[in-house]
């Protein structure tokens, strides 16, 4: 496309969600910047369960609410547990030896299950922790490698985009996805016309349609104009850090340097600029 074809798709999309909503809609196209890797850091210690953050995510980018439900945010919740090498040989018959795998009779470390539906009367609840997961923005994004049309696709500063327009819902990212980080729009999306945010960005939060896969974007559509993503702004106690990591002086490349800090499935070379940390 040229420059002013691209120009031309933008005002047709805007006229079409202005009238489509009833209130002046936005489409914006900025581009990745020069010099901007972006990356996020996760206080895996500090998160409470509150899934302040799924919601934020939700309201500004127009996920559809609920029939069906879309939320790239997952909030696991997990047992608190014991995982110490003198516990590894526990909850066999006999003493059987350290044994990988799952046919213990009883847990002797972390249940490494989650569960995202909780309904506690407050959180957080006695004996577990919370482990926020969404797109890991992946240096090596499986998601991208196997996609036929190629409208999935890692932009410059490292976020991996999708251009919903030409997304043909076969699902292979979805599939090739190690981190649940995708959704589908199995139906018609539902979003209320009053609750729709009308500033969006193509590539981000825009209206989308049913057919087409979603995901995080790191709120392109703010962090591009250089805000914070909605999840780092409504976290209550701060578990949520976001930043450029080519900058040595950011919040988030000085937590790199301090913390304790780990990756999901590091083992599987994705390289994700998702870190989680702890103090
Ligand atoms: S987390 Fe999943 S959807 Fe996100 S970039 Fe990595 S493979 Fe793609
Ligand atoms: S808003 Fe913060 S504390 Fe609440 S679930 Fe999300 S990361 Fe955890």
């Amino acid at each position: 496309m040229t420059e002013d074809e691209k120009r031309e798709a933008v005002l047709r999309l805007e006229k079409r969600y202005t009238e489509e909503f009833g209130k002046k809609t936005t489409v914006d196209s900025t581009p990745a910047q020069e010099g901007v890797l972006f990356g996020y850091a996760l206080n895996i210690q500090k998160c409470i369960g509150c899934r302040r953050c799924v919601y934020a995510c939700v309201k500004e980018n127009n996920q559809s609410r609920d029939n069906p439900e879309v939320q790239w945010i997952r909030v696991l919740k997990m047992e608190k547990g014991n995982f110490l090498a003198e516990n590894m040989d526990k909850g066999y018959p006999d003493p059987a030896g350290i044994q990988v795998g799952g046919n213990a009779y009883q847990n002797s470390g972390v249940v490494l299950e989650g569960e995202h539906y909780y309904e506690p009367a407050e959180v957080p609840e006695k004996g577990h922790f919370y482990f926020p997961m969404q797109c890991m923005q992946c240096e090596k994004p499986p998601c991208v490698k196997v996609c036929p049309v190629r409208t999935t696709y890692r932009d410059p500063d490292g976020i991996v985009v999708i251009d919903y327009n030409w997304c043909i819902g076969c699902r292979m990212c979805i599939a090739a996805c190690p981190y649940w980080a995708r959704r589908f729009n199995w139906g018609e999306p539902n979003l209320p016309a009053e609750e729709m945010n009308p500033v969006t960005h193509y590539l981000g939060n825009r209206p989308r349609m049913k057919g087409v896969a979603e995901k995080c974007t790191f709120c392109l559509q703010r962090t591009r104009q250089g805000r914070y993503t909605a999840c780092v702004e409504v976290c209550p106690v701060g578990a949520r850090k976001f930043g450029n990591l080519l900058d040595p002086e950011s919040e988030v490349r000085k937590i790199l340097e301090k913390k304790r800090v780990f990756r999901l499935k590091a083992e599987l070379n994705t390289y994700p600029k998702f870190f989680y940390f702890i103090d």
